[in-house]
């Protein structure tokens, strides 16, 4: 299958992950984190889909390793005005090659909407 990438206007929503949220992390057992509880308070994120999209606003925030298990994957989810949901969903995993080594991997749910991204380019 062939990818190509495409620039696309971004959502401009953004969310701050909290106390509560970090308390959430740190709930999770596992054995790797891609932040620990601590950084992620205070910290503000951009949505990770296309300006105008219609699924809740989503962005990835963390990844947990298990010795024996495939990683689990964890999103921050809001609506607008809402607040942020520490959500547990399978990721997408698209691949995107641009004909360099340089091969990379989607960073959105499962079944979401628009392009592919990995939080910087997009691909179709
Ligand atoms: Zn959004
Ligand atoms: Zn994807």
């Amino acid at each position: 299958m062939t990818t190509r990438a495409v620039t696309v206007p971004e959502c401009s929503a953004t969310a701050t992950s909290d106390a509560d949220l970090a308390r959430a992390i740190a709930a999770i057992p596992g054995d790797a984190w891609v932040y620990s509880a601590d950084e992620l308070v205070g910290n503000t994120w951009c949505c990770d889909l296309v300006a105008g999209h219609r699924q809740d606003h989503v962005v990835h925030v963390q990844t947990v390793e298990f010795a024996s298990n495939d990683p689990d994957e964890y999103w921050m989810q809001w609506t607008n005005g809402g607040k942020a949901q520490l959500v547990k969903k399978p990721v997408c995993e698209a691949a995107f090659n641009p004909h360099t080594h340089d091969e990379t991997y989607c960073l959105l749910p499962e079944e979401h909407e628009g392009p592919h991204t990995d939080g910087g380019q997009h691909w179709v």
